[in-house]
This record gives structure tokens, C-alpha cells and sequence, in this order.
């Protein structure tokens, strides 16, 4: 018996006893989530909602307060999905809608002979990044928050996507290597507070047939398509959460088990389906983008913006927005971070004395310093829009049903905040304030597991915090003209 906490509660041979800190073993939503159907059951929920969704968006309403495809979208999944990250894991991807076409996809090929291994050199993370940033751009552009229209198009096009890739391509192809919204939920994940993990270490090492991985010959159930075996399983990078290793191991070894958050990223193991990500430069860009991006997202509200794109577009003599957008965002993602991290990488190298290790690695190694600064401005951004808009779904949802017909009662426009307004600073405070405090853990952390050495690593570790620092103020810069405006995130 591991020495955690343990609540022996009606212990019955055979059965793992309940354990607070493993959520599988819980009352109701263990039994739940351990059912085999059960994550069916929630892509199908969230299927017929997305339906309705697109409905709406198509044919609904065009402002986008009053229809669902942008209220859902932009208000209530993004705000459900960072505080679902923040004190859960990685639920969307558990119940993901798009893992019902991604099924079709994977039948149809098998029947007809199509699906063949994801080509080498896809077999990262490059494309992903790549695709998060061109959603960037277009979310900028096209003012997606705005349209319901395009909003609806680009849910369709998500489903269309995952359909063809795992139509011609094995395993969980668009999970990995694809969907931006999985890699977003990967990169906050970092953050949760539980993990996909086994319980008894030696049960594992006595296991013959490695169902976790190789599948359930007996059930016929799938091993993890994310090649995370359990055994060498360290992260929740690429765990969607979907439960199939629980599933397909016949010896009841797995869990969703409490962790420390953002523990994982301080040591540095070669890690079962992603290798060390100190070697990966492509995981690591991934993860800077979204750091990135989150800065990008605000720098994109306030009115130096606009003046910074008019002279662009002057300097350019156009009168379109979109290549000034390119060049803001081609600087913001690729000549900002690559120039910073340099410096803050050959800064720490120097300071450690530590000059075997290359400016590559210390980059790869200490650039998750800045991961849950990251995240914490994210999760300052998307709150915001939900607390302050999560009750619009009410009468949104009303006007929905009284326009097909089912009568649901005058729409209560008046719904809006879930919190008072007095909270929402001080909340997103907390938010931000929790990623600098993060950032800064991880940092040592990782300078710790690095050098083994106090004083070595709080050289190394000083360029880093002076980054994360200097980053969080350049936040509150860029939020003070929005702040007297007393609305902090309007409009992003
Ligand atoms: S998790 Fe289960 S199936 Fe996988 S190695 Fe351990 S005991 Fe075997
Ligand atoms: S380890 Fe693999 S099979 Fe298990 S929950 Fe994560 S993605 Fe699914």
C-alpha cells in the first residue's frame, strides 16, 4: 500500500480501494468515468449541442450576443476549458464532439484500405504550431469572436478535418499532430492537477501482455493511440484524457491520480510517446507560441495597435489590414521570442559557467520557465469573458428555442455576470499572479533537477525570472489604458 492518504472505504477483494487522491476510485464518478461507454456518452451530449451550435450560427441571429455559435464558442467553452485545466485536467478532450467523426474516419479507412502511418517528418508538432498560428491571425482578421457565420464554417471545417485525417492516417493523427485545440489543452494540462497514471509500479513490471499499450485482445478495447505507455508515462502532454489505457489494462493499474501541478516539467526523463523535451524544438515551440499568443491576443486590443497598423499599411500604401496583421504577427511570434530567448538563454549559460551546454538546449530545457505565465494570462483573458458573460447562454438559449418553434419564455438579456463586477480584478490578479509564482517555480525547479547544485542553478535560474518578470509587467502595461476604461479584456 503506497503511504498516501488512504480512505479505506468499504474495501472489497479484487477492487482497487478508494483513495482521495485518485478520482477513479471515487464515489459515482469513478464507477462513471470507469464504464467503458461513458466517454461516448459525453461526445454524443456535446455532439447534439455542437449541432444546435452550428444551427444557430448558420441560420440564427447574426449579432453575436444573441446567437449560440459565438456566446458557446468564445464565452463559455473558452472560460470552461481553463478552469476545467486549472482545477481538473484536460475534460474537453476527454469528451471532445470531434472524436465521434474521428471514428468514422478510422472505420472507413480500415474497411477500404486507406490508412497508412503518419509520414516521418509530421510526426511533431510543427504543424500544429503552425496551424495555431494561422488560427491567430484569422481570429484577428476575420474578427471570429464576432461571427456567428464563421464561427458555425469553422466548427465544420474542425470535424471535416479530424474525418479525412483519420480517414488516411493511423492511430490518433489529429490529436497528435493536428488539432490546435488539443494543443492548447496540452500545454494547460501542464497546470492540472491530475494525471493518467498507474498505481503499483511492480504490477507493471510483472505485466505480460501490456494491454495499456498493445490493446485488450480479451474486450477487444484499443491501447493508448497517443503511444503514451503507461509504464514510462510522465506528463499530460498528448493524454486526451480519453481512458482507453483504463480500460484495456486487465490488472485495474491505472488511475486519474492527484499530482502537483507543473511537477512534471521540472525533471527531464525520456518520456514514453515524446522522447525528452529538452531535445524537441518543436515541442518547445509549440509551447512558446501559445506563451506567445496569449501576449499577442492582448497587444491586439489596445490602441497603439492601431496606429502601429496604419502606418504599416501607409508604409505599404495599402488600404488592406491583412499585411500589417502578417508582419505584427511575424515579428510578435517568430523575431520577438527567437531574439529573447536567445538572449535569456546565453545569459543563463554564462552565469552557470556551464558553457558544454549548448545556448539549443538551455533553451529547450528552460524555456517551460514561461509556460505558466503562459497559461495564467490565458486563464486571466478567457475568465474574464466568462464571468462576465456566462449567464448569456440563458437567454440566448431561450431566443434559440422560441425561433424553432418551442416557446421558452421572454429572453432575460439582462443575464450577463456569474460574479460581481468588483471581483473581476482582483480574480484575474490571482490568475496572473498564480503564472508569475509558477514561473517562477518551475525555473528553480528546473535549474535544480538540472545542475544539482544550489548556487549553479540560481545563476542559471536569474536571467529566467527576469524575463518572467519583466514579461508579467509588460502585461499590466498593456492592460492600463483598458483598465480605465474599466473594461480590462473587452473586445479580445
Ligand atoms: S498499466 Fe496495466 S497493461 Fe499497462 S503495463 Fe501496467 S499493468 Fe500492464
Ligand atoms: S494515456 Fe493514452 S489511452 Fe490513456 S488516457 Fe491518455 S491518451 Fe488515453
Amino acid at each position: 500500500m503506497p503511504s498516501e492518504i488512504v480512505m479505506q472505504l468499504n474495501e472489497k477483494p479484487g477492487r482497487t480501494p478508494r483513495t482521495l487522491h485518485d478520482i477513479l476510485t471515487w464515489p459515482l464518478i469513478g464507477p462513471f468515468l470507469r464504464w467503458r461507454y461513458s466517454r461516448r456518452v459525453m461526445q454524443a451530449v456535446l455532439l447534439v449541442i455542437t449541432g444546435f451550435i452550428v444551427f444557430d450560427g448558420l441560420i440564427g441571429p447574426q449579432q453575436a450576443p444573441k446567437n449560440l455559435a459565438t456566446v458557446s464558442t468564445w464565452v463559455e467553452y473558452r472560460g470552461v476549458v481553463v478552469l476545467a485545466l486549472l482545477v481538473a485536467g484536460n475534460l474537453f478532450c476527454m469528451a471532445c464532439p470531434f472524436m465521434l467523426p474521428r471514428e468514422v474516419g478510422r472505420w472507413l479507412g480500415a474497411k477500404l484500405g486507406w490508412q497508412g502511418s503518419v509520414p516521418k517528418a509530421l510526426r511533431n508538432k510543427w504543424l500544429a504550431a503552425g496551424l495555431l498560428i494561422g488560427f491567430f491571425i484569422l481570429y484577428e482578421y476575420y474578427d471570429l469572436w464576432a461571427s456567428p457565420w464563421l464561427t458555425a464554417w469553422i466548427i465544420v471545417a474542425y470535424f471535416l478535418t479530424a474525418l479525412v485525417v483519420d480517414t488516411f492516417f493511423q492511430g490518433a493523427a489529429f490529436c497528435k499532430y493536428v488539432c490546435p485545440l488539443g494543443q492548447f489543452n496540452f500545454f494547460g494540462s501542464l497546470h492540472s492537477p491530475t494525471e493518467i497514471a498507474i498505481r503499483r509500479a511492480e504490477t507493471c513490471q510483472s505485466c505480460q501482455t501490456k494491454d495499456c499499450i498493445a490493446g485488450n485482445q480479451r474486450t477487444g478495447q484499443r491501447g493508448c493511440e497517443l503511444w503514451l505507455f503507461q509504464e514510462k508515462k510522465s506528463s499530460n502532454m498528448d493524454c486526451t484524457f480519453c481512458l482507453d489505457c483504463v480500460y484495456a489494462c486487465p490488472h485495474d493499474n491505472i488511475g486519474l491520480k492527484a499530482q502537483v501541478p507543473m511537477q512534471t516539467l521540472w525533471s527531464d526523463p525520456r518520456r514514453a510517446g515524446l522522447g525528452r523535451f529538452s531535445e524537441r524544438w518543436d515541442l518547445t515551440a509549440l509551447m512558446m507560441v501559445i506563451v506567445t499568443a496569449a501576449y499577442l491576443n492582448a497587444f491586439g486590443m489596445i490602441t497603439p495597435v492601431y496606429a502601429l497598423q496604419q502606418s504599416i499599411s501607409d508604409m505599404l500604401n495599402t488600404t488592406s489590414e491583412l499585411p500589417s496583421l502578417l508582419i505584427i504577427f511575424g515579428v510578435g511570434f517568430l523575431v520577438i521570442p527567437v531574439v529573447v530567448l536567445a538572449i535569456t538563454g546565453q545569459a543563463s549559460r554564462l552565469l552557470a559557467g556551464r558553457r558544454e551546454d549548448s545556448l539549443g538546449f538551455v533553451i529547450r530545457r528552460f524555456g517551460y520557465t514561461l509556460v505558466p505565465l503562459g497559461f495564467g494570462v490565458w486563464l486571466s483573458h478567457y475568465a474574464f469573458h466568462f464571468l462576465t458573460g456566462a449567464l448569456t447562454v440563458i437567454p440566448v438559449v431561450q431566443s434559440f428555442l422560441n425561433d424553432v418553434g418551442l416557446y421558452a419564455g421572454t429572453p432575460q438579456w439582462q443575464l450577463g455576470p456569474i460574479v460581481p463586477s468588483s471581483w473581476l480584478f482582483p480574480l484575474q490578479t490571482i490568475f496572473l499572479y498564480l503564472g508569475i509564482f509558477g514561473s517562477l517555480i518551475t525555473g528553480f525547479q528546473v535549474a535544480i533537477h538540472q545542475y544539482r547544485n544550489r548556487h549553479v542553478a540560481l545563476r542559471a535560474f536569474m536571467p529566467w525570472a527576469v524575463l518572467a518578470v519583466l514579461l508579467l509587467l509588460a502585461f499590466w502595461i498593456m492592460l492600463q489604458p483598458m483598465e480605465m476604461r474599466g473594461t480590462l479584456f473587452m473586445g479580445l
